[in-house]
């Protein structure tokens, strides 16, 4: 919690009026999760909401985690009478491209490996340097696509991605799903977690700030 400066008329930085006791006030710089209060009244005048950045990290490194995990594990396993073969996630879409969808196929391909890809890379390079307030070169372009691809409902479209791949694979084998299967829900959840507690505002005001 910071307090409000009642106006020193030598300077010159933001000014608020209280809207309880009309005070004049200077707005001191507040840090992450603090609030600032009129001294005269203790009316709330402003905050700054605990720091995302922190949290959108996290959440972008675990989705690291579960999208290795999900690659490292069988997706599913197949069992079509006496073959039983055990698939990895890079090959669910090969059902696809086996019953002559190879367009489909890679469209798939991309949802559930190239996107989520792509977007925990890009979270990771803006935000691990931005922790210790860093910028890496190409920083402003990567924030500007990230914050443009989370538009998209990226949870509908992996889990379609998924769901696809399952439907088609389970009409030409009994199925069982693997480990890599309940990693890449968890990792479309955290992603998903790691995307919607972006706020960029934040994010743009900590990536205009100079190199410290
Ligand atoms: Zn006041």
């Amino acid at each position: 919690m910071s307090y409000c400066h009642l106006v020193h008329p030598s300077h010159s930085t933001q000014r608020l009026v209280c809207p309880d006791c009309d005070a004049l006030l200077e707005m001191p710089d507040l840090e992450e999760g603090e609030k600032a209060v009129c001294p005269r009244c203790v009316a709330p005048l402003l905050s700054n909401p605990r720091n995302s950045v922190h949290r959108t990290a996290a959440l972008a490194f675990a989705s690291g985690l579960l999208f290795i995990v999900a690659n490292a594990f069988p997706f599913m396993t197949l069992e079509a009478g006496y073959r039983y073969s055990e698939m990895r996630l890079w090959q669910s879409a090969w059902g696809l491209e086996a019953e002559g969808n190879p367009y489909l196929a890679v469209a798939v391909s991309f949802f559930i490996l190239g996107a989520p890809a792509l977007l925990i890379g890009g979270l990771l390079y803006l935000l691990l340097p931005l922790m210790w307030n860093r910028r890496l070169p190409g920083a402003v372009p990567i924030c500007r696509w990230v914050l443009w691809a989370r538009r998209w409902n990226m949870i509908e479209v992996f889990l379609l991605g998924a769901l696809v791949s399952l439907l088609k694979l389970g009409k030409l084998a009994t199925l069982t799903l693997g480990t890599s299967f309940w990693a890449f829900i968890a990792l479309i959840v955290c992603l998903t977690a790691a995307l919607a507690s972006i706020h960029p505002r934040e994010l743009w005001a900590r990536l205009e700030m100079p190199d410290a």
